[in-house]
């Protein structure tokens, strides 16, 4: 049989070839992550601890990053990145989740996917191993945005998750911080007397709250962003407390040719503020730099309020920015061709 391939045919499809290996290449792409803000001090975290932090980082941070580089979408970078953390023990999430008032555990989680604006949410489930992959089902599987407790666990089922006992989510370490936390409300509480019990809870917890959420932001090689956070709650959370980590625009944000956002902190003022959206507002119609942006929410607006945490975040060409008004801010970073990133306090 004939070629039918001619000399010019040929030039063409050569060149076709060589501008998308160039597009590839030089398009950028990055990630990331974190596992929470707040009061984490040197002097509180040892070496072997500080390390094992690190190291799990790094692990999650590099896997997300694996699934860009071999030409992966930004949404599978964020959960593959996130499930690890929520399989640590050491970060609120999945198998680290703090307990409630009632000794029990209540995960939120959610995602967006910024080529067009969908977003999944889950809040208060107390049996899914990793809620950032059901907050993904919710999107993808059904037509609705956010599911809570009993109805968001059917919905599980209905797509095929399994559901892990209660037991599952108990750590010796996050007990301990129960207790801690309820000799405090106690004493808070006498403090407070005359007030309603729940009163001197909320003010209890603007002093003293256990952060550990974790949370991913990605920018892969066809240029859709995505973010995602996943996240126990607060320490000592009562009456179906839901904070901002599943509530879209506060704890998360992504919106292609805009940015991505995942928070962390306290978050009643992350809603109140609502601080995802926030920064990407700043960047979307003001035209400031995510760097800018980030700054502003969390070092400014969020200060005067008396809001704490921090977020990432990352923009259409993978400028990452990650402020924190707390003392520390578990968190990686790594862009195409770069090594990978990971500290803890503004300097290391
Ligand atoms: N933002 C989370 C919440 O308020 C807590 C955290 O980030 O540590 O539920």
């Amino acid at each position: 049989m004939r070629s039918t391939i001619t000399p010019s045919l040929l030039a063409g499809l050569m060149g076709l070839l060589i501008s998308t290996s160039t597009v590839a290449e030089t398009q950028p792409f990055s990630i990331a992550i974190h596992g929470g803000a707040g009061t984490i001090s040197k002097a509180n975290l040892t070496e072997a601890q500080q390390q094992a932090y690190r190291d799990k980082l790094k692990e999650a941070v590099d896997a997300g990053y694996k699934v860009l580089e071999k030409g992966g979408d930004s949404l599978t970078a964020v959960t593959t990145a996130i499930n690890i953390l929520e399989d640590s023990p050491l970060f609120n999430a999945g198998k680290g989740a703090v307990y409630t008032y009632d000794g029990t555990h209540e995960m939120d989680a959610s995602i967006m996917d910024g080529r067009n604006l969908n977003a999944g949410a889950v809040a208060g489930v107390k049996h899914i191993k990793n809620p950032i992959n059901l907050a993904r089902a919710v999107m993808d599987k059904s037509p609705h945005v956010m599911l809570s407790g009993q109805g968001a666990e059917e919905f599980a089922l209905s797509q095929d998750f399994s559901l892990v006992p209660v037991t599952y989510f108990d750590t010796e370490s996050r007990y301990q911080q129960l207790i801690d936390a309820k000799a405090k409300l106690k004493a808070a509480e006498s403090k407070e007397a005359g007030k309603p019990d729940y009163q001197a809870s909320v003010n209890y917890l603007d002093l003293d709250y256990k952060f550990g959420t974790v949370g991913a932001v990605a920018l892969d090689k066809q240029g859709n962003l995505a973010a995602g956070t996943s996240t126990g709650g607060m320490t000592v959370k009562r009456f179906g407390r839901i904070g901002d980590s599943p509530v879209i625009g506060a704890g998360t944000y992504a919106e292609n040719q805009v940015c991505a956002v995942s928070a962390t902190g306290h978050g009643e003022y992350f809603i109140r503020y609502h601080v995802a959206g926030d920064i990407c507002a700043k960047v979307k119609y003001q035209q400031k730099s995510i760097l800018q942006a980030a700054d502003e929410v969390i070092n400014q607006r969020l200060i005067t309020a008396g809001g704490t945490g921090g977020v990432i975040a990352i923009d259409q060409r993978g400028n990452i920015a990650t402020p924190f008004n707390t003392e520390g801010m578990y968190r990686a970073t790594r862009k195409g061709g770069e090594p990978a990133k990971v500290m803890i306090w503004q300097d290391n």
